[in-house]
């Protein structure tokens, strides 16, 4: 008789991380944990399609998520965004994913902000095939104004993820580092270290 091997249960959590914060940590610890997840992998985007600010170089992006995520268990930073070339899209990385295994199960987790503008990512009716979406909920964002509506999603396979409210954003920590104000309640400690050495973010 043949034995029956669970799917492996890979995250996918992408992100400017321009730079990384206390939320985003936060999620990816509870997602680990809700999600009972094998591996979590965090994608800092490279050309990302969405922003509209100017991103800080790949590098530093990568540098800083490294040092806020390596250390968390069962999460490794994948750094394949950056090297890509043109615009990064997330279907890009779930297909890569699921071709490299085709027996995982793919949890594709973003905040509340980003799930109701997912209906306008490319192929997004595919990207609800690839993966069930995970979904924080996110209060307060200042410049965002997306609300997430389930009606969206319907017919897709998606979950909510149980986050205290963390109003926390990366374009409230480059403000503050730009009017050199603290920052060190917002980002991890080796994160904040690195935006002071590196001068990161200081004419936001
Ligand atoms: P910015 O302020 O520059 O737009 P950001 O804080 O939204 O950046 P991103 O790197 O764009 O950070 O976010 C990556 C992911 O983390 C997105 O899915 C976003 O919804 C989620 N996220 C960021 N901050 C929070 C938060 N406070 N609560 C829940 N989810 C969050």
């Amino acid at each position: 008789m043949g034995v029956t091997v669970p799917a492996r249960r890979l995250g996918v959590f992408g992100g400017a991380f321009d730079p990384p914060h206390n939320a985003h940590v936060a999620l990816v610890r509870a997602a680990v944990e809700q999600l009972a997840l094998d591996e979590l992998r965090v994608f800092p985007t490279g050309q990302a399609w969405h922003k509209p600010h100017r991103l800080s170089p790949p590098q530093h992006r990568l540098a800083m998520a490294r040092l806020a995520f390596e250390g968390l268990p069962r999460v490794v930073v994948d750094d394949r965004e950056i090297q890509r070339a043109g615009p990064t899209y997330t279907f890009d990385t779930l297909q890569e994913l699921q071709a490299a295994e085709p027996q995982a199960q793919l949890f594709l987790i973003m905040g509340a902000d980003q799930a109701a503008a997912l209906p306008n990512w490319h192929r997004f009716q595919e990207i609800l095939q690839l993966a069930i979406i995970s979904i924080a909920g996110r209060v307060h964002v200042a410049g965002t104004s997306g609300q997430f509506d389930p009606q969206n999603l319907a017919g897709a396979r998606w979950q909510a993820l149980q986050l205290p409210a963390l109003s926390v954003s990366a374009t409230e920590v480059r403000h503050r580092a730009a009017a050199a104000q603290g920052i060190a309640h917002l980002v991890p400690e080796s994160v904040a270290r690195y935006i002071e050495q590196h001068h990161l973010y200081q004419t936001a």
